[in-house]
């Protein structure tokens, strides 16, 4: 029989009310005559609690720890929608990582997977079992550990298993109804796209929409997998969602097409760095190692032999930056005079394929910033996106002003 897979985020997932909406929309696809899967998220909220002990407990935690601990909301809701499944009279069983297997690296807390052997999944099919409830976020190391694929990693769950079992499409059900031009949350300007090319998504997640996690989109584009976004709360048709396609697909073409934020970003600063030969490796090498992801870097003009040299990343990762940094100074690799974190900023980024072809986009978004009053801090630009690093105040001021000014309300 043909596969579908079906995946279920927080929300969709939230309580028993919902876990019961989410299998009537599961049943409906049992019935087409689709053999399903489908993976779960934690309930809303649950994994942000786990987080958050965790951090409590052991500010710089054991990692293998933190996956033990986070990866259990999935668990939660995988036997729960498996007995929903069955009070509605559908064979369906549930799956940890561990038991599939889904066979990750052994990077905890930011895993990916390497293979997901079909066989155990397709034996319980064979048997007359027509749902298979997998617990997503979460794999299991050659060591045997638990590991978690980083914070939305379900979606990367579902495209994975779409990808391992040729499924017909991985649908996303979620709280939204498709990708939108920005999110919707912080416009209401924002506008549906019917298709999303799979270049212009990778982006968009890889710049903060959270509506994907990033490392799904890339799976989908390498494998192929049919992807769409749809709400689980609404009647839904084949046509529903977004479909996140190839290029040749999407009939708009514009630019822009749209704005991503990422709310929780900061600017670091090393004040006077000898400026020479290897400075870069001995900085980025140290904080590479510490998992900083390091995503803006611009070194200043050298005066005397010295430069400033100042990056980004994500606000959680400023603590283990400044581990790293002043453990690099201590062992003499590098000196500096001072470690400046600047913790209020953001990141506001336009992303469009059709910035290849068109120009003026940079000019367009830097004006259109001055215009309300807002200083750009860091600028990155690369061949379909433009990012600016700003004032965390003014993000949604930004994100609006911008979706404004490339007309993204209004489609083709
Ligand atoms: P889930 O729990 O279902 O995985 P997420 O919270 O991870 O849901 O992702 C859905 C959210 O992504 C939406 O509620 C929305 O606020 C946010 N989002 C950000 N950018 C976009 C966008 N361009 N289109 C749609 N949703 C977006
Ligand atoms: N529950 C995990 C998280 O909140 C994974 C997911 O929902 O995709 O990040
Ligand atoms: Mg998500």
């Amino acid at each position: 029989m043909p596969v579908l897979v079906m995946k279920f985020g927080g929300t969709s997932v939230a309580n028993l009310d919902r876990i019961r909406r989410a299998a009537k929309r599961v049943a409906v696809e049992v019935a087409k005559g689709y053999d399903v899967i489908v993976i779960v998220s934690a309930m809303s909220g649950k994994t942000n609690e786990l987080v958050g002990w965790v951090s409590e407990t052991s500010p710089f935690f054991d990692a293998r720890e933190y996956d033990a601990v986070v990866s259990s909301g999935e668990n939660v809701t995988a036997g729960l929608m498996a007995l929903t499944l069955q009070e509605m009279d559908i064979p369906a069983r549930s799956w940890q990582g561990w038991q599939v297997p889904v066979q990750t690296t052994s990077a905890h807390a930011a895993a990916r997977i390497e293979d997901i052997p079909p066989a155990n999944i397709e034996a319980k099919f064979a048997e007359g079992m027509r749902v298979a409830v997998v617990a997503g976020f979460q794999g299991v190391s050659p060591e045997g550990r638990i590991t978690t694929l980083g914070r939305g990693g379900s979606d990367t769950t579902a495209v994975a298993f779409a990808a391992a079992f040729e499924a017909e499409r991985c649908d996303i059900y979620t709280d939204v109804d498709g990708v939108y031009t920005t999110d919707p949350r912080i416009s209401d300007k924002a506008r549906k796209l019917d298709r999303i090319a799979f270049e212009e998504m990778l982006e968009l997640a890889s710049l903060g929409a959270k509506v994907l996690q990033t490392r799904s989109v890339e799976l989908a584009m390498r494998y192929n997998v049919r992807l769409r976004v749809l709400s689980s709360f609404e009647e839904q048709s084949d046509e529903a969602g977004t479909l996140v396609c190839d290029e040749e697909d999407v009939m708009e073409n514009r630019p822009v097409s749209g704005i991503a934020y990422s709310r929780d970003e900061a600017k670091m600063t090393l004040v006077s760095v000898a400026d020479r030969p290897g400075i870069a490796a001995a900085i980025f090498g140290p904080l590479s190692e510490a998992g900083v992801n390091v995503d803006m870097i611009i070194q200043n003009i050298a005066e005397d032999g010295r430069t400033d040299m100042t990056f980004s990343c994500p606000v959680d990762q400023v603590a283990n930056a400044k581990k790293a940094m002043e453990g690099a100074k201590a062992s003499g690799e590098i000196n500096y005079h001072e470690l400046i974190a600047d913790t209020d900023v953001a990141k506001v980024s336009a992303v469009g394929i059709g910035m290849r072809s068109q120009s003026g986009v940079a000019a367009t978004m830097f004006k259109t910033l001055s215009d309300e009053g807002i200083n750009i801090k860091v600028i990155a630009t690369s061949e379909i996106k433009i990012s600016v690093l700003i004032d965390r105040k003014y993000m949604e001021l930004a994100v609006q002003a911008l979706h404004d000014a490339f007309e993204l309300e209004k489609a083709d």
